[in-house]
């Protein structure tokens, strides 16, 4: 057996083979040690946006180490920081006024929950409910799997989460429900916070919904004073076709997480944006109504950096367009499987396509998964299905014949899996 020095996330030492080494990347492209170029089609678990070692990213990082590195973020400010945070107020929906950092997609979400409870508990307002999305995903922290889909992922630490009130997924025709659902909760009075993610829920199985249905949940939070949390980890910086999702359905959350593609996906990074009065709920000059919360590396500099120059990516360069190019790439090559039996549930959202092997429930689809991840493997993609769910989430700057060739592959691929070659 596998006994790995490292332990590698989300994995199987007994079952998986010895990890191959990446010894380097570009575009679109990891290398690994036998010299196979490898397409990333997953953007290395989401978070590389305009392809691997943009090389604007990389010149901002190295002349950042030129005069920083880390540095309390308590007593001090820096420029990177704050001109990222003036930076993200600009961009992101309009009413975010503040701008907290911290390292992970987690820890924006921990963050999000602490400013929702602490804006609550400072007026002198009791709620103490989170409402979620079944099927959401929200990070692996105790507090984030508290929020997230219960199952096989966190059945062990179920006695150390905590109780959350859950939506159920407004399936096509079933939004009502949902909005209804929502509604009554609400009327306990008791609801802090929806948290949720904005029209595609990710590690979920990259289900989506309507923007209508995302308006409708906002309108709600504000006839019953409770706060909307956007969970835009996954969904920022362009994957949906809008720099954030929360844009299609109009509306401003009251709190916005963002850090995948906050760095353009080359640095650990990540932030929570809030309105003035989540901020002003925390302000006074009596010291308990402190926000606390600090992580060692708050707003690195030289992440903060790496940030600014996506950020300027966005501004200089086209990168819009080129989302809108891999959307059409996606329709093209997505309907080839249209009526095809082999495959169900063919859906895309910007730059996300998905679509769900055929396969009968139980056991095997359990199977399907690492199986249709190894033969695409072996075809030099990197491409991670979530049990049946196939889905494609390249990075922008994926050529219209890479993407074929993986849409190739997953035609190829379903075939063998389910023996139909
Ligand atoms: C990935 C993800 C997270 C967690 O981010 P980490 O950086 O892995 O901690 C949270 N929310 C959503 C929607 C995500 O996709």
């Amino acid at each position: 057996m596998n006994r790995s020095t490292i332990w590698h996330p989300f994995t199987q030492h007994a079952l998986e083979p010895p990890m191959r080494r990446i010894v380097s990347t570009e575009g679109a492209y990891l290398f690994d040690e036998d010299g196979k170029r490898i397409l990333d089609a997953i953007s290395s678990w989401w978070v590389i946006t305009h392809g691997h070692r943009h090389p604007a990213i990389m010149e901002a990082i190295r002349t950042a180490t030129e005069t920083y590195d880390q540095i309390i973020f308590a007593e001090f400010s820096h420029g990177p920081a704050e001109k990222l945070a003036k930076g993200l107020i600009e961009v992101a929906p309009a009413g975010l006024r503040h701008v907290f950092y911290s390292d992970s997609g987690s820890t924006s979400v921990e963050v999000a929950l602490k400013m929702a409870l602490g804006y609550f508990h400072n007026w002198g307002e009791f709620r103490d409910r989170i409402v979620v999305m079944e099927h959401g995903y929200h990070g692996d922290t105790i507090g984030t799997m508290s929020t997230g889909e219960r199952g096989v992922f966190n059945a062990a630490y179920e006695p150390l989460l905590f109780g959350v009130d859950r939506l159920a997924f407004p399936e096509a025709g079933q939004e009502q429900r949902t909005l209804d659902r929502f509604e009554t909760f609400c009327r306990s009075g008791r609801v802090a916070a929806l948290l949720i993610e904005p029209l595609v829920l990710g590690a979920g199985g990259m289900k989506m919904y309507g923007a209508g249905v995302l308006a409708g949940l906002k309108e709600i939070t504000e006839r019953h004073g409770s706060l909307l949390i956007a969970d835009e980890v996954m969904t920022g910086w362009g994957r949906t076709g809008t720099m954030f999702a929360c844009e299609q359905s109009n509306i401003t959350p009251d709190i916005l997480c963002t850090s995948k593609g906050l760095t353009g996906g080359a640095l650990p990074l990540a932030a929570t944006l809030c309105t003035g009065a989540i901020f002003d709920a925390h302000l006074s000059t009596d010291r308990r109504k402190t926000f606390f919360h600090s992580s060692s590396y708050t707003a690195n500099p030289i992440a903060c950096a790496a940030a600014v120059a996506n950020l300027e990516i966005w501004r200089s360069e086209p990168v819009l367009e080129r989302i809108e190019n891999l959307a059409g790439l996606h329709r093209q090559n997505l309907e080839r499987f249209h009526g095809d039996r082999r495959f169900a549930a063919i859906r895309q959202i910007g730059t996300i396509a998905a679509l769900e092997l055929a396969v009968p429930a139980g056991g095997y689809l359990a199977e399907v998964g690492p199986r249709m991840r190894q033969l695409f493997r072996e075809r030099a993609l990197l491409i991670r299905p979530l049990g049946n769910v196939i889905y494609l989430m390249p990075p922008y700057c994926v050529t219209a014949e890479e993407l074929g060739c993986a849409y190739d592959a997953i035609d190829e691929v379903a075939s063998i899996v389910l023996g139909k070659v």
